[in-house]
């Protein structure tokens, strides 16, 4: 069992407890120490120190030595994250987030798009009126029940817009039973961004509350990467509808970084000119992912994201260390939420809530623990308006990370928790194993994000003071 980790990043030395999520930065001759310790037995906080480093010890040394044997003894005494399994009463859920996979079709050919345009190599299909009335169904049956307040509903595919008429009546007919349910919607929608005008936009910009429109970088880049249906250039249309929507603070891009984007960078600086207020950049799949072998030449190696991730996050504190308040920041970036997310330290022993607090249900109506579960057969939990309840696959519950080979022995077991179950049903076809490939780019990326953590503590400690997620509303 691993229970530190101690790393050095752009040019600091840091040491990782994964009992207390704290994070330590040592000075080079405490680290050069640290490697050279044997470490002693996590709990047994009074221990005899342990063994003497293999080298001298000056007069000056030895204080130093003695402190980080009380720190590492201190905080391998720290006991471990407590499981919980969150309490409802009996006939209460905790039914959160809903996707809708409202399109399983698609306008547009993207390379590297990981479900077909929302097909899954099937026929594209549109979710019809009976499929829609059972979906709005069975959420407001599920939501009625819930434990939560906030009920988020995310429109999803291929592209969703091309069932504009379905997403107006789902809308509506959610937002009528707000107070009745004594709940809150917020509404969200992934497009491509091609069909975002006119009444189409009006409506959205009236009941939606973010609207994530996939755009990769410059022209160049994006009309290589997501070219329409027919081999069409994009990028001219989707700018110009996201420059003429009637409220641009719910837009957000998304763009998705392959080995042949500029760096991230270079990306989030060309799409920072177009007026919106939230980025958000992703390297495409994971290394392995489907074994394709179009994806494995469309990925970044990990060392190339975990430089360019550096790079960005060195650029982006000093560009928000100029504002004052955290919501006066014009452009947030997705990397800010990892930050704020690692700052506050939280330990969960289970990975998501897919299927349990998380549902995705297909144009068929069918439901799935999660969007990245949709047609997937074997993960199917039922069908919307047919009355058998919802079986969750054996696979995606009971999951605890001190139990599960290889998540217990590793250092970011409290923070990754195990991971994604469907990433890892991908790449080993096992929602819990993970691929060594995907634990590596995991745990790259963490030392990357504390580092960012101590850099923002540096020069910007006062937007760590207000988690942005705290509130959605
Ligand atoms: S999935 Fe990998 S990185 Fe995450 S806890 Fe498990 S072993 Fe660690
Ligand atoms: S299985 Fe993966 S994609 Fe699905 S909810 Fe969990 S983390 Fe998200």
């Amino acid at each position: 069992m691993s229970d530190y980790h101690a790393f050095e990043q752009g040019g600091d030395n840091f040491l990782f407890f994964s009992r207390s999520a704290r994070l330590y930065q040592l000075s080079e001759i405490a680290s050069r120490m640290l490697s050279e310790l044997r470490p002693p037995q996590p709990g047994l906080a009074h221990s005899p120190p342990p063994g003497l480093p293999p080298r001298h010890l000056s007069a000056g040394e030895a204080p130093l030595y003695a402190e980080l044997c009380d720190l590492l003894h201190q905080e391998l005494g720290v006991p471990l994250p407590v499981s919980r399994d969150p309490q409802t009463k009996p006939g209460e859920n905790r039914f959160q987030t809903f996707s809708i996979y409202l399109a399983q079709n698609c306008n547009m050919a993207c390379c590297y798009c990981w479900n077909c345009g929302g097909t899954f190599g099937k026929p594209g299909h549109l979710m019809g009126e009976k499929s829609a009335k059972r979906a709005i169904t069975l959420i407001l049956d599920l939501v009625q029940e819930s434990n939560a307040d906030k009920i988020f509903v995310n429109f999803y595919g291929g592209e969703p817009l091309l069932d504009f008429p379905i997403l107006t009546k789902i809308t509506l007919e959610l937002l009528q039973h707000e107070a009745q349910l004594g709940k809150n919607f917020y509404l969200t929608l992934d497009t491509n961004g091609t069909l975002l005008e006119g009444p189409v936009a009006q409506f959205l910009a009236r009941y939606f509350t973010q609207i994530g429109v996939s755009l990769d970088g410059n022209q160049r880049i994006h009309d290589i990467q997501r070219p329409g249906k027919y081999g069409e250039s994009t990028w001219q249309l989707i700018v110009n509808n996201m420059k003429a929507f009637p409220n641009p603070k719910l837009l957000g891009i998304r763009a998705t970084l392959t080995a042949f984007s500029d760096s991230y960078l270079e990306t989030f600086r060309q799409l920072s000119t177009l007026g919106v207020s939230r980025i958000q950049l992703e390297y495409c799949h994971e290394p392995g992912y489907h074994k394709n072998p179009i994806f494995e030449k469309l990925n970044v190696p990990v060392e190339r994201q975990l430089t360019e991730l550096r790079e960005f996050i060195d650029y982006y504190v000093d560009y928000i260390s100029h504002y004052q308040e955290t919501r006066d920041i014009p452009l947030a970036s997705n990397v800010l939420d990892n930050i704020t997310r690692i700052r506050r330290g939280s330990r969960f022993t289970k990975p998501c809530g897919a299927g349990t607090n998380t549902l995705a249900i297909n144009s068929r109506g069918e439901i799935f623990p999660c969007i990245a579960f949709v047609d997937r057969d074997d993960f199917a939990m039922g069908k919307a308006g047919v009355d058998c309840g919802l079986s969750l696959h054996d696979t995606l519950s009971g999951f605890e990370v001190d139990g599960q080979l290889p998540c217990h022995s590793c250092w970011l077991r409290y923070d990754c928790a195990g991971g994604c179950y469907a990433t890892h049903y991908d790449m080993t076809g096992n929602p819990r194993h993970p691929h060594p490939h995907y634990c590596e780019s995991m745990k790259g990326r963490a030392e990357v994000y504390f580092y960012a953590l101590t850099q923002m503590l540096n020069k910007c400690p006062w937007h760590l003071q207000r988690d942005p997620n705290s509130d959605p509303s």
